[in-house]
């Protein structure tokens, strides 16, 4: 459906590498909805042009430059601009329903059947289960949910200091009111379970159709040579599942190098 669309957001070069994988994997798995970008100006040409390539839409939002209320709750907030730009995803109001994915997320079969789901639905944080993660949720563009969100966010600010802390303060029912709003656990498979719960994660692992790189250490701060195959400075997987790790860097150096390169001239970019 043409008014149905997956949303990421990237606001330097480093998340736009992992936009670019991701809007990669989607196409990949032959989904039908479009495909959305937010991206701030930081963002370079060369990343913008490469993301113009694989994405439909690439949306250049400067919550600074806005002069809407998002200015004004910024300049009250200050600390939380990175936030305010993901909420921007409520003014995509050109499409009916949304799919938002952190640009450190990584799919691995079609999932276009999440949009079946309703507002808001998401997975449980690894952290705290009564607690969504936001790194995957269904949403509904709407000037007033948006409205609304940044008035929340400059009342309440986040108790986590970001954007997820922000939308379960927002959308507090979540926990018990509706299990249809739980996404199974294998739409956004945090890396972390891995360690937490490595049994389970052996027993259902092979089912995940997201992954999650959460936490401090990304796949684009880890190195990959493309020689061995071996990836430096990343957390250890278990040797009895294949690594998605190892998925994300050979997405990353077979398509997304290249396009990269030829954005960069002759100069090697890794
Ligand atoms: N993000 C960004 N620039 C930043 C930090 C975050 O564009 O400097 C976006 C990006 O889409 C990222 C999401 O916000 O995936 C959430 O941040 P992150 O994934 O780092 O948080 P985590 O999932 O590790 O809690
Ligand atoms: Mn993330």
């Amino acid at each position: 459906m043409a008014d149905q669309a997956f949303v990421t957001l990237a606001t330097n070069d480093n998340y736009a590498r992992g936009a670019m994988v991701l809007g990669k994997s989607l196409r990949n798995h032959n989904t039908a909805k479009k495909l959305v970008v937010l991206v701030s100006p930081q963002v370079s040409t060369p990343c913008q042009s490469v993301l113009k390539n694989i994405f439909d839409e690439v949306k250049v939002v400067d919550v600074l430059d806005s002069g809407d209320t998002a200015h004004l709750a910024m300049m009250k907030r200050p600390d939380l601009g990175v936030t305010f730009t993901k909420l921007h995803c409520w003014t995509l109001t050109h499409y009916s329903k949304c799919v938002f994915m952190d640009a450190d997320t990584l799919v691995l079969s079609n999932i276009d059947e999440l949009f079946e789901r309703e507002e808001m639905s998401a997975a449980p944080d690894p952290g705290w289960p009564d607690c969504f993660n936001s790194g995957v949720f269904v949403f509904r563009p709407s000037v007033e949910t948006y409205g609304k969100l940044l008035q929340y966010c400059t009342e309440h600010g986040s108790f986590d200091g970001g954007d997820q802390g922000v939308l379960n303060g927002f959308f507090n029912d979540w926990a018990t009111a509706d299990i249809s709003k739980h996404l199974p656990f294998i739409y956004n498979l945090s890396s972390i379970a891995i360690y937490t719960y490595l049994p389970a994660f052996k027993q259902y692992g092979g089912n995940a159709k997201v992954v999650h790189f959460l936490g401090k250490t990304k796949p684009w701060s880890c190195t990959f040579n493309c020689k061995t195959r071996e990836i430096y400075g990343g957390v250890q997987e278990p040797a009895t599942h294949p690594s998605f790790l190892l998925n994300w860097w050979t997405l990353y150096a077979s398509s997304v190098v290249p396009m990269l390169q030829e954005q960069h001239g002759d100069q090697p970019f890794h």
